[in-house]
């Protein structure tokens, strides 16, 4: 029998939490369990406390979740618990079990065909495609790299799992990775379960990249049928589970990963990431017709890097505001939002903590918090217009 999660709620309903006298579930600690065969993480929201304090909660639970599981006969592989504070930063992460003792997965080598080392190897699933579980795949593009790719899909992501959604983010960018430092993974250790990459679970997102499984300094130089392999690897062998919205980064440009995407996953749509300037939405409307071409839906156009709001409150258009809103009316597209140039925006990221771009309290963070929660919703309404356009039958792209 699979562990559930009413068999680990049930679990942690005798452990103490951190103020004497409440347990996890009664205290009200227990923000998220993501459980999947053999192996379950555990969200607690805390006030605070020690890594010593968490180190103690995470192994009660442990333990209860080992002695529930003796019990109902079933094995537990893996179990990890993330601490989170009131604003879903997390301050802490514990694993157990085969996790911690899995072999560390061998870097993949961009010179030769081998596939990601101790991962099984792809089984073909007739009719099932291969995220079964996910309901809406999302890609952010761009034509050029710099341009905030990597910063807006992090932020879609976190921002809709804030909004309750089921969220993966597929750090697809394999030539440069961004997620590692973005989602402040360093500590975090990569797990390879029965055969299947484990996602990170951070900031209530699932997420995986390239930039785990391989040196972080090492430059990652693909050939076309190796850059193909790499992201079908990453997509098809992690543990997904069941998602509402797969966010996948893809690399800048027009090439091999964006093709292998096509192939490989039916996408709901694609976000276009742009600049104001005219040389950036020159690339940007390159990058537009691409998935036009892939018959990939352009759900719209982002503009990021749009204005810089002072200390001061006063507003400066340093790149002209409205370019890329011109070059999205221009191609006939849905203008998505207007992203600021915020400095806690780039220091966030630097730090690994998203989370805190959507709880600024000075103007700029506010100002910050709003065009992101803004980008969200207009996501989410041309998200489910464009599942409702394609119905079931959206037409697959076969490439020779
Ligand atoms: P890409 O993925 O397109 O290469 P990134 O998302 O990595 O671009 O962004 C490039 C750099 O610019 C990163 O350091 C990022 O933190 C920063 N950045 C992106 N958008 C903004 C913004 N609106 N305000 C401040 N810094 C930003
Ligand atoms: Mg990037």
């Amino acid at each position: 029998m699979p562990l559930t999660k009413d068999a680990v709620t049930e679990a942690l309903r005798g452990v103490p939490g951190p103020v004497p006298g409440s347990d996890l579930v009664g205290g009200g600690y227990l923000r998220h369990i993501a459980a999947c065969d053999t192996y379950a993480t555990v969200r607690l929201q805390v006030p605070g406390g020690s890594a010593e304090d968490f180190d103690r909660i995470a192994d009660a639970a442990h333990r209860a979740v080992l002695a529930k599981a003796r019990l109902g006969g079933y094995p537990v592989d893996a179990f990890m618990v993330e601490f989170v504070d009131e604003a879903s930063k997390t301050l802490h992460n514990v694993k157990f079990g085969k996790s911690s003792a899995a072999p560390a997965v061998p870097p993949p080598q961009p010179q030769g065909h081998t596939p990601i080392g101790g991962l099984r190897q792809p089984s073909p699933q007739a009719g099932t495609g291969p995220l079964p579980g996910v309901r809406y795949v999302v890609a952010v593009g761009a034509g050029k790299g710099g341009v905030g790719k990597s910063t807006v899909a992090l932020n879609l992501a976190v921002g809709l799992a804030r909004k309750g959604h089921a969220v993966g983010l597929l750090d697809g960018d394999i030539y440069g990775p961004s997620m590692p430092t973005m989602l402040g993974l360093e500590s975090h250790e990569t797990v390879v379960h029965q055969g299947m990459l484990q996602p990170f679970y951070v900031h209530g997102v699932k997420a995986m990249t390239i930039g785990k499984l391989v040196e972080p300094d090492k430059p990652l130089i693909w050939r076309g049928p190796m850059a193909h392999g790499a992201f079908k690897q990453l997509t098809e062998q992690t543990n997904w589970g069941e998602l509402d919205y797969l966010i996948i980064d893809l690399p800048p440009g027009t090439g091999d990963v964006s093709l292998t995407m096509a192939q490989l996953l039916k996408l709901t749509g694609a976000v276009v990431v742009c600049t104001p300037q005219k040389v950036a939405q020159d690339d940007a409307s390159r990058a537009a017709r691409m998935f036009q071409q892939l018959q990939i839906e352009v759900l719209g156009v982002v503009e990021n890097m749009s204005y810089f709001v002072g200390d001061d409150g006063k507003v400066y258009d340093i790149f002209g505001r409205g370019g890329a809103e011109h070059m999205a009316s221009r191609l006939n597209l849905p203008f998505l939002g207007s992203i600021p140039i915020t400095m806690a925006l780039r220091a966030n990221s630097d730090k690994g903590d998203p989370t805190a771009n959507f709880v600024g309290k000075d103007r700029a963070g506010q100002e910050l918090s709003r065009a992101l929660t803004d980008l969200v919703t207009a996501v989410e309404g041309q998200v489910s217009m464009a599942a409702i356009r394609q119905g079931q039958t959206k037409p697959s792209l076969s490439i020779s």
